[in-house]
């Protein structure tokens, strides 16, 4: 059943088009977010779906109703709105801000009954905030004053709880609470939840669609997968990511890589790192960050480096999971060196399968790629290859690898040797 249907909304502050033929349906029982950079209208669309704003054309219609045709009493007790600024609760009790939600169910001049206070009781008894009754609204929390602000909207006894930014600075522990408690209600209550949402990633884990607006405009509607897309964010945000699923949470999550301004400082500048078994996560981190292209291998697939690489989007040479080294994949690595300024070589464990790795830095000495070995002094405790890990580490550093004790290090020699040659 469609809950509600925001249909053709226009919406202008003065001469500024704040919304431009916003349609979309909710159906009931849905848990929605709605994203978007700041100015793309996210808080007027909530202000029109609440009645507070009135839409130059289009219409919102709540259960086949239109709105407009509604008294506001009558949309508070189907739809509860926390909004972002709340100014008008200072110097009021918890207690009484609660019961504020009543007001829409009482005549002009009626105090609230015993069944009144009944629902604001077990409104704040629902949101966990009933031992701060007698508090003060301006001595609790910010996490705990939005659990008030949600317990108010509640004892409006509404349908549909319509919220913006509920997670706004509040630490990562109360943003998790308030979207279990989101969640809670939606299933408990089959509340319908439209709210606004600053985080992709807690966006994404907890909502079943987004809705993603720039300038007044719907971009996308529809599960966080087939939204918070590479190519959407880039189009909507200006930033380039790096969208994954991750399994514990059973959602996708995105991670920005930088600034596309900033990667075009070092765009088509390309660095090759030889890593394995998580000692290459950070150093192509902090390539990625500086805007290199980084290119990886040979690793195997489930390799904790492998991962990294995945997250970072580096394109990646690799081997199924426990296999030595074939010559196709080496040779795939060897074209990727012969194209990079620099091979950053790690600290890798080396065996019998991976030994084609040290091969491929010699390869790179040869034709001349400037190659650096981090922590080359601690092969004896990581040559798993009898010894002849350590024979070709010495043998690189005989041949002119640069030799560097940390992460650190290696970056910092890397580019005064790079920029030297500039
Ligand atoms: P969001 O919540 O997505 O950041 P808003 O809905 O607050 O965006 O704003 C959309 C656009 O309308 C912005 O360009 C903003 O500057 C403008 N705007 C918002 N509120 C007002 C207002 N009260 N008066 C004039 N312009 C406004
Ligand atoms: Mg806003």
């Amino acid at each position: 059943m469609v809950m509600i249907k925001v249909d053709g909304v226009f919406f202008s502050y003065d001469s500024h088009e704040a919304l431009s033929n916003v349609s979309f349906e909710v159906e009931q029982g849905e848990f929605i977010g709605v994203i978007g950079p700041n100015g793309a209208g996210k808080s007027t669309l909530l202000r029109v779906m609440s009645k507070i704003l009135r839409p130059r054309s289009g219409a919102v219609l709540l259960s086949d109703v239109d709105i407009q045709g509604m008294s506001e009493r009558s949309v508070a007790k189907e739809m509860g709105f926390v909004a972002q600024d709340n100014t008008i609760t200072f110097g009021f009790k918890v207690r009484d801000v609660v019961l504020m939600g009543r007001n829409p169910h009482l005549g002009r001049l009626d105090s609230e009954s015993i069944q009144d206070i009944k629902i604001a009781e077990e409104s704040m008894a629902r949101t966990g905030v009933s031992h701060l009754a007698e508090r003060l609204i301006t001595e609790v929390s910010g996490g705990e004053r939005q659990r008030v602000l949600i317990a108010r909207a509640l004892t409006q006894t509404p349908r549909i709880l319509l919220l913006d930014e509920p997670t706004l600075h509040l630490d990562i522990s109360s943003q998790l609470e308030i979207m279990d408690l989101l969640k809670r209600l939606n299933a408990e209550l089959k509340l319908t939840v439209v709210s606004i949402y600053h985080d992709f990633n807690l966006a994404a884990r907890y909502c079943e669609r987004l809705l993603l607006m720039n300038k007044g405009r719907i971009e996308a509607l529809g599960t966080p997968r087939n939204v918070l897309t590479e190519d959407n964010l880039r189009r909507v945000f200006g930033i380039d990511v790096h969208t994954y699923y991750n399994p514990l949470t059973d959602s996708i999550y995105v991670v920005p890589l930088q600034n596309s301004n900033w990667k075009g400082f070092k765009r088509g500048r390309k660095i090759h790192v030889i890593c394995g078994g998580g000692s290459g996560g950070q150093l192509m981190h902090r390539l990625v960050d500086g805007g290199w292209d980084v290119t990886v291998g040979v690793l195997n697939l489930l390799d904790t480096d492998y991962e990294a690489a995945k997250a970072l989007g580096i394109p990646i040479v690799s081997e199924a999971p426990f296999s030595p080294i074939t010559e196709e994949a080496h040779d795939q690595n060897l074209k990727n060196i012969r194209e990079s300024e620099a091979v950053i070589v790690t600290d890798f464990p080396v065996g019998c399968g991976n030994i084609l790795n040290l091969e491929a830095a010699k390869k790179a000495l040869e034709s001349g790629v400037l190659t650096i070995l981090i922590g080359a002094d601690s092969i004896l405790s990581r040559d798993y290859a009898k010894g002849e890990a350590t024979q070709r580490i010495k043998e690189l550093l005989d041949m002119g690898a640069v030799h560097a004790g940390t992460v650190q290090e290696a970056l910092y020699k890397m580019e005064s040797i790079l920029t030297g040659e500039d």
